[in-house]
């Protein structure tokens, strides 16, 4: 279900454009159930408030909580299933966040990760994306939306951009709240600019190397790390917010001191961020997590340069960590 078919259901039933943005509304701010709400559609007609409770069902099991798994840092990771029996995982963050998943699997196939190690199984749709938000809010406060579960948000931007749209114009998240996160793709550069919610932007970097990001990111498109620092520029000056560059630390492959100076060209000047997660080891992977030390130190260097460098862990990487390792695990992939 897309948040387009839901409009169109109900404006076939006689909705006027306020009472479908009220529904829509009540929905992703948790409010379907209240008894104002109920009131106020007393004066609908028939047939379009037996379709609100039908639409109210649909909605409210387009997501199911299969498991739920705490992390020492605040943070949760939930493995979701949906409708079709396939499963998604989304992550509860510290301080009001919520990281979502935007497919079911990924095509890009990164070979550090293990969602791309499965490829991609199907598109999540739009409303399936709001609704991980919204179960996330039948457990706590949402106040900020990051597009950086499972799936590359670019391979489904159409969904994306139609739930982004949804939470920043009805759910009451600031538009520099909702983070999407991509490796770089033409298009989402050309779409971003032209839509009037603009969410902020994170940049999957990883290495400054054309060849070294070719090999870690397979099926990236061909963007050079410069041209990819170009656009986020450009995006950045444009929108008026920050690129959030991530960088996945692995011990050994893009933690030299040639990478640093890498980043240094790239990066000094730009209104940019940099995010280092120092990798989640995941046994059957060969990439191994850099000591927090050494993590620690190339994030201060990088900072006596004039890089503006967060360090930061993954969230709830106590409890399986990596993206994709718990819906691995419950499928009964080998994982960690
Ligand atoms: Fe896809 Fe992200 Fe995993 Fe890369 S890291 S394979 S883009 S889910």
């Amino acid at each position: 279900m897309q948040i387009e078919d839901i409009r169109q259901r109900l404006r076939a039933l006689g909705a006027k454009p306020v009472h479908v943005q009220r529904v829509l509304r009540d929905w992703v701010r948790l409010r379907a159930h209240d008894s104002g709400r109920r009131k106020s559609q007393d004066f609908l007609p028939l047939a379009l408030r037996q379709e609100l409770d039908r639409l109210d069902t649909e909605l409210s099991t387009l997501t199911n909580m299969i498991s739920s798994h705490p992390g020492v840092d605040g943070s949760a990771r939930l493995l979701l299933g949906l409708r079709d029996g396939l499963t998604v995982e989304t992550v509860l963050l510290p301080r009001d966040g919520v990281c979502i998943s935007s497919q079911v699997g990924c095509a890009v196939g990164c070979q550090f990760c293990m969602t791309g190690r499965e490829g991609l199984i199907r598109q999540v749709s739009s409303a399936e994306m709001v609704a991980q938000v919204v179960q996330a809010r039948r457990l706590r406060k949402v106040k900020k939306v990051v597009f950086m579960g499972m799936g590359e948000p670019a391979h489904n931007l159409d969904n994306v951009l139609e739930a982004i749209d949804l939470l920043g114009s009805e759910g009451d998240i600031g538009h520099k709240s909702l983070v999407l996160s991509t490796v770089g793709d033409r298009r989402v550069f050309e779409r971003l600019p032209n839509e009037t919610v603009k969410p902020a932007l994170a940049l999957s970097l990883h290495t400054t190397k054309p060849a070294l990001r070719e090999q870690l990111l397979p099926r990236a498109p061909r963007l050079t790390p410069q041209e990819l620092v170009d656009l986020g520029e450009h995006y950045a000056r444009g929108s008026g917010y920050p690129i959030q560059y991530q960088w996945t630390l692995l011990d050994g492959v893009n933690d030299g001191q040639d990478e640093l100076d890498g980043i240094v060209r790239l990066l000094k000047g730009k209104y940019a961020l940099l995010n280092m997660i120092p990798y989640n080891t995941i046994p059957d992977l060969p990439f191994r997590r850099p000591s927090w030390d050494k993590a620690r130190a190339i994030a201060a260097e990088l900072h006596r340069q004039g890089i503006l460098t967060k360090l930061r862990d993954s969230a709830g990487q106590d409890v399986d960590g990596g993206c994709g390792q718990l819906r691995a695990r419950s499928a009964g992939a080998p994982s960690a």
